[in-house]
């Protein structure tokens, strides 16, 4: 934990100190506004320069990022991304081009776009893909208005649900409810797996599609895939993909072959931008042929050498006003180009390696409910930890003592006390060795000292906060003590 000094502005604040020296006044100088309009209350901090300068230094040191530690936040895929690939994306050629400019002064963006469309659809061993979408929940909603477009274009106007398995991401059903659609659940068998039987009994020609989370929400790659997809296709509905996570199935399986007719990628969680913080996105879709003229606009095709921005014949239109968020596109491709297909599948590779490697060094010490071959999460839960009066809340409050982020907790919902793991594919065994051990020291402190985990945290510049308050009646004024 960081303990330096960290300042205050209104401890410094002193009467007359400034920070800034202007220039004597060679211009006309004009009138304030009248006294009365002018705010009172707002009676700025007057500090030096140097000690401006070090309080906000000092607050953006108690940021913690994935470039100051291990963030095994779940479902998030925090993970280290390349310095260079943020480098290429502001070459002056990408970064100073503008969404108004004459397309035919950029036919390099164009072409990288339309490359990018080429490798993603391989990647996901589809037909066609658009990048249009600027976030994971974007792309769902996109698949699913074609989902709805598909349909009537057939007349099938009848099928207005889609299910949804229980352990889905929370955005699947929020997507499908905006979309219009009623959603009907479907629950997970004792293995953590769609429950087949139920998926027989409501699949039916009202199902307009079924959403599935590969891999799911556990961490789990649902082996009955190829039978899912045959109960939903007979029954004429369409298999929807939720990719978010591809790091686990890169270079390894592809979605087209597990019979999906659309997935969307997030780009921010896999390919070189990072995730979380409120960043810009991307949340391109891949499609089947039957799902490709209604793909949203724009798409880059090519024409002999030529690249140009087409509207796809029966489009559901545009997401946004231009084209996307270009700089996450060109570091998706810098990303995909620099690793080669080779790479790729390491990737995959070490992100399964290291969830396996904690779920197998920290079973011993918290409840694994779905004890088998996890994919790049690992989901435990605290049940017996909460048996002792340890919540799992306290326990992601004390690992923030030990210098780590704590893992997702309480998502998925299938799961009591839930304990979300996400170490990613680009950490080192000896980080993953020093968290298994705090975890595991943890789990000792339950036995120990339980007041110690239901105070944490007790390193860090605020405590525990009022999480609910925080995000309701968020304070972002600064006042005068
Ligand atoms: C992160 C995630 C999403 C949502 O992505 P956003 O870009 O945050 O909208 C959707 N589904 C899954 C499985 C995810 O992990």
């Amino acid at each position: 934990m960081n303990k330096s000094k960290h300042y205050l502005l209104p401890d410094i604040s002193q009467p007359g100190k400034i920070g800034c020296r202007l220039p004597e006044l060679d211009v006309p100088a004009v009138e304030l506004p009248p006294r009365e309009l002018l705010r009172q209350e707002l009676a700025l901090p007057e500090v030096s320069e140097t000690e401006l300068v070090r309080y906000f230094t000092s607050l953006s040191r108690r940021n913690y990022g994935v470039d100051t530690g291990f963030y095994p936040l779940g479902s998030c895929t925090m993970k280290y991304n390349p310095k260079w690939h943020e480098n290429i994306a502001r070459f002056p050629g990408f970064q100073e081009i503008h969404p108004c400019q004459p397309v035919d002064t950029v036919p390099g963006a164009l072409q990288l776009m339309y490359e990018l469309q080429e490798l993603l659809a391989e990647i996901t061993g589809m037909n066609a893909a658009s990048l249009a979408p600027m976030a994971g929940a974007q792309g769902e909603l996109a698949g699913l208005l074609m989902v709805k477009a598909y349909h009537r274009s057939r007349g099938e106007n009848r099928r207005r649900k889609i299910l949804v398995p229980d352990s889905a991401h929370g955005t699947n059903p929020a997507t499908a409810t905006m979309c219009g659609f009623e959603v009907n659940t479907i629950p997970s068998n004792g293995d953590g797996n769609l429950d087949l039987v139920s998926l027989t009994r409501l699949m039916n020609e009202d199902i307009a599609a079924l959403t599935l989370t590969m891999p799911t929400t556990l961490g789990l790659f649902d082996p009955q895939i190829a039978e899912i997809s045959n109960i939903v296709h007979e029954k004429g509905g369409l298999l929807i993909g939720d990719g978010a996570n591809l790091n686990s199935l890169l270079g390894k399986v592809k979605f087209g072959d597990l019979g999906f007719d659309c997935v969307q990628l997030n780009l921010h969680k896999t390919f070189s931008t990072p995730h979380g913080g409120g960043g810009p996105g991307a949340g391109p879709v891949c499609v089947k042929s039957n799902l490709a003229d209604f793909l949203p606009s724009p798409v880059v095709s090519k024409d002999k050498r030529e690249y140009q921005f087409a509207k796809p014949s029966a489009s559901i239109g545009r997401l946004g006003a231009a084209y996307g968020n270009f700089g996450v596109m060109v570091k998706a491709y810098a990303y995909i180009r620099s690793l080669g297909a080779e790479g790729l599948k390491e990737v995959s590779e070490n992100a399964v390696l290291n969830a396996n490697y904690i779920k197998e060094k920290l079973k011993p010490y918290y409840h694994l409910p779905y004890d088998r071959t996890c994919l790049h999460e690992v989901v435990f839960s605290g049940n017996k930890q909460k048996a002792k009066g340890v919540t799992t809340l306290d326990i992601a409050k004390r690992i923030l003592d030990y210098g780590f982020h704590p893992p997702t907790i309480y998502f998925p919902q299938v799961v009591e006390e839930a304990i979300m793991i996400e170490p990613t594919e680009t950490e080192s065994k000896e980080t993953l060795d020093a968290f298994i051990k705090a975890m595991i020291e943890i789990a000792g402190e339950v036995d120990k000292e339980p007041e110690l985990l239901h105070n944490a945290p007790h390193s860090t510049p605020v405590r525990r906060l009022d999480e609910v308050n925080a995000a309701r009646k968020p304070n972002l004024r600064w006042k005068m003590r």
